[in-house]
């Protein structure tokens, strides 16, 4: 990848921890807590650090949103975004999910999963859309009705 293009592709990683602390105003043990728990996956380079995409700084913004504003814990944050269906984002086929963690846990995130369908198997999840979601930082309600028909966008 060009190095100009990288810089614009927000999920190549970029900050150390320390800077993607400073970033987010949140404490270096909190961020080392998000990545142990998932809510986040930063890089990690082949020297065991990790490297935070800009990506990565706006799911930590959205997750201390939870936190702050809706009064939310890890817990529920972490399950909250277990709940997203990945199959739809993604998009992958119902045989895919029918061997998949993923389709049924409402405790650990698509990434988290042990065991995954093949359309994921593979995948880089820091680079993909249900990974990205956040960046948004959408309620699922928001996000469930670009899948559903509303009584607004039925009739389009
Ligand atoms: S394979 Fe599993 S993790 Fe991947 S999109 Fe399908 S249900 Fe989600
Ligand atoms: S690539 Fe990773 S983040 Fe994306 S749907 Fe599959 S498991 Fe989830």
């Amino acid at each position: 990848m060009a190095p100009e293009t990288a810089l614009n592709d927000p999920t190549t990683p970029l900050f150390p921890l320390r800077v993607a602390a400073e970033l987010t105003k949140t404490s270096v043990y909190a961020l080392r807590q998000y990545v142990d728990l998932g809510l986040i996956i930063p890089f990690r380079t082949p020297t065991n650090r990790y490297l935070y995409s800009k990506t990565d700084i706006q799911r930590i913004l959205c997750i201390r949103r939870h936190l702050d504003e809706y009064g939310l814990n890890i817990a529920g944050i972490r399950a909250l975004f277990a709940q997203v269906p990945c199959w739809l984002v993604k998009p992958c086929p119902i045989e895919d999910c029918l061997t998949c963690d993923a389709y049924t846990s409402v405790i650990e995130p698509c990434w988290q999963v042990t065991v995954k369908g093949p359309t994921c198997q593979q995948a880089d999840c820091r680079t993909c859309n249900v990974y990205r979601l956040p960046e948004k930082c959408q309620d699922l309600k928001t996000l469930f009705k670009t899948f559903t028909p509303t009584p607004n966008n039925s009739q389009e």
